[in-house]
C-alpha cells in the first residue's frame, strides 16, 4: 500500500522558509541571518561494500554539520532509501534550533545513508556502518560531533560506529555516539526518551488547552522507537489510542487499540498488518479521523496541503522532523489545531542524549528515575518558554519555537565575533 503522498516540497526549502519566518518576527541582521542559515560543513562519502553474494556495492553516505555556534555538532543517523543531501541539511539545520530550545549545549548535525536495510543481512549493514565510520571519522568526536540513531538505526549500529572510531584511537571513546547499549556506556532512559518527552509536552499542552488525557482519542502515524513509546505512555495515562500506521499498514479500532498488544504483534510479525481486532484503513483515512490528538511519528511531508484540510485533530504533536509543510500549518492553524512543534515535541530524544554524554565524560551513571526527572522538568520548562513567545508575540507555536531557538544561536554566535 502506497503510504507517502507525493513530495510536495523538499525539506531543506521548508527549513530555510521556516527559519525566514522567525528571523523577521525577531528582525535579526541580515548578515547574523545568512551566518546562521546554511551549513558550516557537508561532507558527501561513498561507501564501497562487499554484499553477501560477493559483489560491491557503493552506497552513498552524508554528514552536515549546520552550526557549532553552542557547542559540538549533535544529530542522528538515518537509513533510508529516500535519504538526500537536503533531507540530511534540513535535519541537521533542526537540530541545531531544537538543541537551542531545550537549551542543552550543542549544535545541529545529521548524518544518513541511501540504502534500504530492510533489504540487508546484518553482517552487510555492519560493514556498511563500518565504511560510513571511517569516511566521517575526520569530522565526529566527542568534543566535535556526536551523532545518534534515526530512522532505521538503533543501539547496534551505535555500538559499531563506537567500536570503529575507537579502534582508530587504540582506546575505548564511548562518548563518540550516543543511543548505545547500556553496556557500553548509554543512559538509562535513553530508548525511550523521545517518546517519554513527547508524553511530557502532550501533558502541557493538554492542560493549556483544557482537555482531559484521560479518554482522549489519540492517532499515531509511523509506530517506530518514538511512536510507539508515545502511544505507550499515552495509553498508560488514560488516553485511547484508537489508530496506528507503519511503513505497510494502517490499523484502526474506534474502542481503542491494546497498545502492549500491537507492540508484540509488531516485534512478532515485523509489522502493524493483520492486528487481530482492528480494520486496516487507508492512510488518508487515518489522517481524517477525528482525535483530539495527532501524533505523526514517521518522515517528513506526512500532513500537506493537499490532506492538511481533512485533519481533525486538536492538537498535533509532531514525534517526526518536519510532518507537516509550511503550507499545511496554515491550514491546520486555521482549521483551530494546535501544533506542538517537531524541535519542541521530539526534542526529549536529544535531551537525554546529551545527558547520555554527560555520564559517559564524567564516568558516573545516573539512576532511570533521575533521567525521567531532569527531562520532564526540560520538556515542561521548553514549553512553557515556547508557549509565552506564542502568545505574547502572536505567532504560531512553530514559529515561536524557532524564535527561541534562533534566538538563542544568535546570541552565541555574536558573542563569539562582536556579530551585529
Ligand atoms: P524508527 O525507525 O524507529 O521508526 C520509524 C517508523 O515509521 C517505523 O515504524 C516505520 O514502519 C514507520 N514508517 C516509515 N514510513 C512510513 C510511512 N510512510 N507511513 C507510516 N509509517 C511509516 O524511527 P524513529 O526513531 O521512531 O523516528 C521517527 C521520526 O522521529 C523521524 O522523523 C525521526 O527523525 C524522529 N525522531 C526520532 C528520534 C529518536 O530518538 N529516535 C528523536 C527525534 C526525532
Amino acid at each position: 500500500m502506497p503510504i507517502t503522498a507525493a513530495v510536495e516540497k523538499n525539506a531543506y526549502e521548508a527549513a530555510l522558509e521556516n527559519f525566514d519566518l522567525a528571523a523577521d518576527a525577531l528582525n535579526l541582521h541580515m548578515d547574523l541571518r545568512n551566518m546562521m542559515k546554511y551549513p558550516e560543513r557537508v561532507l558527501a562519502v561513498v561507501l564501497p561494500v562487499r554484499m553477501d553474494n560477493g559483489r560491491i556495492e557503493c552506497f552513498q553516505g552524508y554528514r552536515v554539520q549546520h552550526s557549532t555556534s553552542r557547542g559540538p555538532a549533535k544529530g542522528g543517523i538515518r537509513y533510508h532509501p529516500n535519504v538526500t543531501v537536503d533531507e540530511v541539511k534540513a535535519l541537521a539545520t533542526w537540530m541545531t534550533w531544537k538543541c537551542a530550545v531545550v537549551n542543552i549545549p550543542f549544535g545541529g548535525g545529521k548524518g544518513g545513508v541511501t540504502c534500504n536495510p530492510k533489504a540487508m543481512s546484518k553482517i552487510e549493514l555492519e560493514r556498511m556502518t563500518r565504511r560510513y565510520a571511517s569516511a566521517i571519522l575526520p569530522l565526529i568526536g566527542p568534543e566535535r560531533d556526536i551523532p545518534a540513531p534515526d530512522v532505521y538505526t538503533d543501539s547496534q549500529i551505535m555500538s559499531w560506529i563506537m567500536d570503529t572510531y575507537s579502534m582508530t584511537k587504540g582506546y575505548p571513546i564511548p562518548g563518540v555516539v550516543t543511543g548505545k547499549p547500556i553496556a557500553l556506556g548509554g543512559s538509562l532512559g535513553r530508548n525511550e526518551a523521545t517518546g517519554r518527552g513527547v508524553f511530557y509536552t502532550l501533558e502541557s499542552a493538554c492542560a493549556h488547552l483544557h482537555i482531559p488525557m484521560k479518554g482522549a482519542k489519540v492517532v499515531v502515524q509511523g509506530f517506530g522507537n518514538a511512536g510507539s513509546i508515545a502511544a505507550q505512555l499515552l495509553d498508560a495515562h488514560g488516553a485511547c489510542v484508537i489508530a496506528a500506521s507503519d511503513s505497510k499498514a494502517c490499523i484502526h479500532n474506534a474502542a481503542g487499540l491494546d497498545i502492549g498488544q500491537v507492540i508484540a504483534h509488531k516485534e512478532k510479525t515485523g509489522s502493524l498488518a493483520g492486528f487481530p481486532g482492528s480494520d486496516a484503513i487507508t492512510s488518508a483515512e487515518l489522517f481524517a479521523l477525528p482525535c483530539e490528538i495527532l501524533v505523526p511519528a514517521a518522515l517528513e511531508n506526512a500532513v500537506q496541503a493537499a490532506n492538511a484540510a481533512n485533519v481533525k485533530a486538536k492538537i498535533i504533536a509532531e514525534a517526526a522532523n518536519g510532518p507537516l509543510t509550511p503550507e499545511a500549518d496554515k491550514i491546520v492553524e486555521a482549521n483551530g489545531a494546535f501544533i506542538i512543534p517537531d524541535i519542541l515535541c521530539n526534542a526529549g530524544g536529544v535531551t537525554v542524549s546529551y545527558f547520555e554524554w554527560v555520564q559517559d565524560e564524567q564516568h558516573l551513571f545516573w539512576e532511570a528515575q533521575d533521567v525521567y526527572n531532569r527531562l520532564e522538568r526540560v520538556m515542561k520548562t521548553s514549553f512553557a518558554d515556547v508557549l509565552k513567545i506564542h502568545l505574547d508575540h502572536k505567532v504560531g507555536m512553530r514559529t515561536a519555537a524557532n524564535m527561541l531557538g534562533i534566538s538563542r544561536v544568535a546570541e552565541a554566535t555574536r558573542l563569539r565575533g562582536l556579530y551585529p
